[in-house]
């Protein structure tokens, strides 16, 4: 059994944020994350060609800044970020070389363990034990940052929180990574269409770090078209959108070097909560997540950062 003060389930933004912030005070938090990577859904995928390796951001694809202490916190990020170019008036951020240095770069300092998947958790005195596959971890305050279907879960219909959880609905998005030979044509650097399958296409080799050989895309399926889908192989998906990618760049789908989907089971939130976490009665479980406040990264660190500050407020008062 592991002892803990501060237990964060989820190594996203939000997890990270919460576990930065704490750290900042002094405490030393545990995050425990089932995944193999840090980040989340800022994602990249690295995949080795016979030419070389090559990586696809196949999550979230920038990040944009509307929040002050947001903005001051992706600038002590230095290098690991930089502008991508894409012809957005707001700047778009970017990681270098991927979009995981992004979370990379914010883990340094801090306790996460990876491949740690917590299957339950329950009420004890003195706080919450959770249940992973190997071990248990007895913890004073438990933070939960996954997305709202998966914390609804954890936490059971029996809790006083679950009705408020399980109401957030969160809409699936299928996403192509596609690799064609650097002469191939390049009509555009990203394209938002409402009336595609393919919502979002970006051309993920424009973005700072990323030139190779190939030039990269990462095309993702609106909500519908991805619901629809969503029970698909990842080889069915990829062989349904890439003749849809190839037909958008004016290109012959066989001309791929590299074709391969991913399904983000729980990518963006439709309709959030409208508060920055939810809280338990005795204010030793937090609950938080980008589908507090929005669907954006930002909404993830904004969450995360509330509930550091909740639990730092608490101790003080005590
Ligand atoms: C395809 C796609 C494109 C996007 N594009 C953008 C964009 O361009 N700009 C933008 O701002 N946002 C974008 N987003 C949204 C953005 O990625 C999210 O808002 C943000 O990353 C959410 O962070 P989070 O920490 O709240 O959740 P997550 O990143 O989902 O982190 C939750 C973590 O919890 C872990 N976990 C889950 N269950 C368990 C368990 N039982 N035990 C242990 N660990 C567990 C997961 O492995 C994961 O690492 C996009 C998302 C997707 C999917």
């Amino acid at each position: 059994m592991m002892d803990c003060k501060i237990t964060i389930v989820g190594a996203g933004i939000t997890g990270l944020a919460c576990a930065q912030r704490l750290v900042r005070d002094g405490y030393t938090p545990l995050v425990l994350d089932k995944g193999r990577g840090i980040g989340g859904r800022i994602a990249t995928r690295r995949v080795m060609l016979p030419d070389g390796a090559i990586g696809f951001d196949h999550g979230a694809q920038y990040l944009t800044a509307r929040d002050r202490a947001f903005a001051a916190a992706l600038q002590g990020l230095g290098s690991a970020s930089a502008v991508w170019c894409d012809g957005a008036a707001e700047p778009h951020l970017v990681g270098v070389p991927g979009m995981s240095s992004l979370p990379r770069s914010l883990a340094n300092g801090l306790d996460v363990q990876l491949g740690k998947e917590v299957t339950a958790m329950r009420a004890v005195q003195g706080g919450w034990e959770l249940d992973l596959s190997q071990m248990r971890v007895q913890s004073h305050h438990l933070v939960i940052t996954v997305p709202a279907p998966q914390a609804a879960a954890l936490l059971g219909t029996d809790h006083a929180l679950h009705s408020r959880i399980a109401k957030i609905a969160m809409a699936p998005c299928l996403t192509l990574m596609a690799a064609l030979p650097g002469d191939a044509p390049r009509p555009f650097v990203s394209r938002v269409s409402d009336d595609h399958p393919l919502a979002w296409i970006a051309q993920n080799s424009t973005k700072p770090g990323r030139a190779g050989v190939f030039t990269t895309w990462v095309a993702q399926a609106g909500a519908e078209w991805s619901e629809r889908h969503l029970e698909e192989t990842p080889e069915i998906i990829a062989a349904r959108m890439l003749p849809m990618l190839a037909e958008v760049i004016g290109v012959a789908p066989q001309s791929a070097v590299y074709a391969s989907a991913h399904r983000w089971r729980y990518a963006q939130t439709i309709a959030p909560l409208g508060a920055p976490f939810l809280c338990s009665n005795d204010a030793t479980l937090f609950v938080g997540g980008d589908w507090c406040l929005g669907a954006r990264v930002e909404a993830a660190w904004l969450s995360g950062t509330a509930i550091a500050q909740a639990i730092i407020d608490q101790s003080r008062r005590l």
